[in-house]
C-alpha cells in the first residue's frame, strides 16, 4: 500500500455520499464538530468517528392510493453513533426531508441524548412525504411499509424511533403494530411516544415542550430576565412550540408573535394561546386567527420580543436575519434552527442561545422513562415523571453552562464539548473491532 493512500488527506475523505453537501443540516453538523474538536484532548483521536454515520438505511416506500395507483416514496433511517447505545431518534414525514437533513438529525440525537446522559446513542429517520396530501388509510400504509423496510435495523434493543414533525402517537402506534406482527410478539418498546394505553408515558407528549419551558425559564433566571411579563415570539406551533407557548404564557409570559408554515400572528398585549391552540387544532394553521394581527413572514423575525423559541425546522435563523433579531435569549426547540454563521452574529450582539441539543431534550429524556418503563413493564405517576424531567434538564444546564463559563465557550460549544467527551470516552474504552 502506498503512502498516498494512507496519507490523512485519503484516510479523512470523506465517504461519496457525505460529500455533496457541505451547507445542508450535514456541513452544519460537521461545523460543530470541528469547533469542538480543540478542546477534545486526547479523545481528538476518535473524532471522524462523529462525521461518519454508523449505518444509513434508504429504502423504497410504495404503497397503494385510495384510487387504485402505485405511488412511490423515499425513505430513511440513520444510526448515527451507538458506543453509549441503542439508536434513538424521531420519524419525521415531510416533502423536503433529504438524507443529508436525517443524517445531522441523527448526529444531533447522538450529541443530545451524550449532553442529557441518557444512555442511547443517535438515530433519526424520515420519509420525503407530503402527509397532508393523503388519507388516513394512505398514511397508514405508508407507515406500515416503511416500518417493514427498516425493520431491519430497528428493535427495542437496537434503534427506538419516536415521533417528530408530521409524525404523532397514532403513527407510534402502527409503527408498534406492524413491528410486533413481524417479529411474532407484542413488542412496546419498540418506539416511544405511543399512546399511554400501548404502553405510553404519562408527560411523554408534553415533555419536549416542557423541556424547552424549564432550561428557558432557568436560562432566564440566569440573566436576570423575568418570565413574568416577558415578550415571547414562537416558530412553529405544533407539539413543541404549542406546548412551550402553553407553558410560558401559563408562567405570565406574554407570547406575542407566532408563526407556522401556513401564516403569522401578533398580538402585542399577548395572544390568548389556549384559543390560538383551539384555531390551528380545528383549521390546521395559525392563520386567520379572529384575537390577532396577521404579519408578513418575514417581519416575524423583527418582532420586538425578549425570549424567542425557533420550534419548527431547521436553518431558520440565519446571517439575513440574526441581526435584526430583538430577543435577549433563544431558545432552540427546534432542531438545527441556527447556522454557525447566525450563531456567532448573535454570540457578537450578546444574545444567548440555549442549543437544541439541551434545550428539546426533554422529550427523549422522557422517551428514555418510557422505554424503562416498558422493560419493567411498571408505571411512573405523571408528577414522578415530570419531577425528574425537570431535575435531569436542570442538572444539564447547570453542567454546560459551568463548562461555557470556565472554557469561556458557548453554551452549543459547551454542550458538545460534554457530550462528545461521553460518546468518544465510550468509544475509547469499547476500543475497535476487530
Ligand atoms: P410538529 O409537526 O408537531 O409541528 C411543526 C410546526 O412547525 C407546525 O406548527 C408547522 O406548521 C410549523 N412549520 C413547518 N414548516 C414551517 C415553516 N417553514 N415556517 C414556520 N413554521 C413551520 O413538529 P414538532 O414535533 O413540534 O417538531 C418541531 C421541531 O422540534 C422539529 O425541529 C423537531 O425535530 C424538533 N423536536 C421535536 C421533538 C418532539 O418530541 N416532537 C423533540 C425534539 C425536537
Amino acid at each position: 500500500m502506498s503512502d498516498t493512500l494512507h496519507g490523512a488527506a485519503t484516510r479523512h475523505a470523506l465517504p461519496s455520499y457525505l460529500d455533496h453537501d457541505r451547507l445542508g443540516p450535514w456541513g452544519i453538523f460537521l461545523q460543530q464538530v470541528d469547533r469542538v474538536t480543540p478542546y477534545l484532548g486526547s479523545l481528538a483521536r476518535w473524532v471522524e468517528t462523529l462525521k461518519r454515520p454508523k449505518r444509513i438505511l434508504i429504502v423504497d416506500v410504495p404503497i397503494q392510493l385510495d384510487d387504485g395507483t402505485i405511488a412511490h416514496f423515499e425513505g430513511y433511517r440513520v444510526q448515527h453513533n451507538t458506543s453509549r447505545g441503542p439508536g434513538k431518534g424521531g420519524v419525521r414525514y415531510h416533502q423536503d426531508v433529504t438524507l443529508s437533513e436525517v443524517m445531522a438529525l441523527a448526529a444531533w440525537m447522538s450529541i443530545k441524548n451524550a449532553a442529557v446522559n441518557v444512555p442511547f446513542g443517535g438515530a433519526k429517520g424520515g420519509i420525503r412525504v407530503d402527509p397532508r396530501r393523503l388519507s388516513l388509510p394512505e398514511l397508514e400504509r405508508l407507515t406500515r411499509r416503511y416500518t417493514s423496510e427498516i425493520g431491519l435495523i430497528i428493535g427495542p434493543t437496537k434503534d427506538i424511533p419516536a415521533p417528530d414533525v408530521n409524525t404523532n402517537e397514532r403513527v407510534m402506534a402502527w409503527m408498534m403494530d406492524t413491528y410486533s406482527m413481524n417479529v411474532g410478539e407484542t413488542a412496546t418498546g419498540v418506539v416511544t411516544g405511543k399512546p399511554i394505553s400501548l404502553g405510553g408515558s404519562l408527560g411523554r407528549h408534553e415533555a419536549t415542550g416542557r423541556g424547552v419551558f424549564t432550561v428557558g425559564a432557568e436560562a432566564a433566571r440566569r440573566i436576570g430576565l423575568h418570565v413574568a411579563g416577558a415578550r415571547v415570539a414562537v416558530q412553529g406551533f405544533g407539539n413543541v412550540g404549542g406546548i412551550a407557548a402553553r407553558l410560558f404564557a401559563e408562567a405570565g409570559a406574554r407570547v406575542v408573535a407566532v408563526q407556522d408554515h401556513a401564516g403569522c400572528v401578533y398580538r402585542e398585549a399577548g395572544l390568548d394561546i389556549p384559543a390560538l391552540l383551539r384555531h390551528a387544532k380545528a383549521t390546521g394553521s395559525v392563520a386567520d386567527f379572529a384575537g390577532a394581527e396577521p404579519l408578513a413572514r418575514d417581519a416575524f423575525w423583527d418582532t420586538p420580543c425578549d425570549i424567542l423559541i425557533p420550534a419548527a425546522l431547521e436553518q431558520q435563523i440565519t446571517e439575513a436575519n440574526a441581526g435584526r433579531i430583538q430577543a435577549r435569549l433563544i431558545i432552540e426547540g427546534a432542531n438545527g434552527p441556527t447556522t454557525p454563521a447566525a450563531d456567532d452574529i448573535l454570540t457578537e450582539r450578546g444574545v444567548l442561545v440555549v442549543p437544541d441539543v439541551i434545550a428539546n431534550a426533554g422529550g427523549v429524556t422522557v422517551s428514555y422513562f418510557e422505554w424503562v418503563q416498558d422493560f419493567s413493564s411498571f408505571f411512573w405517576s405523571e408528577q414522578e415523571i415530570n419531577e425528574r424531567l425537570v431535575a435531569i434538564m436542570k442538572g444539564a444546564l447547570d453542567a454546560v453552562w459551568q463548562v461555557a463559563d470556565d472554557k469561556g465557550v458557548t453554551l452549543r460549544t459547551a454542550t458538545f464539548i460534554v457530550a462528545c467527551e461521553r460518546i468518544l470516552r465510550a468509544r475509547d474504552l469499547r476500543g475497535l473491532y476487530p
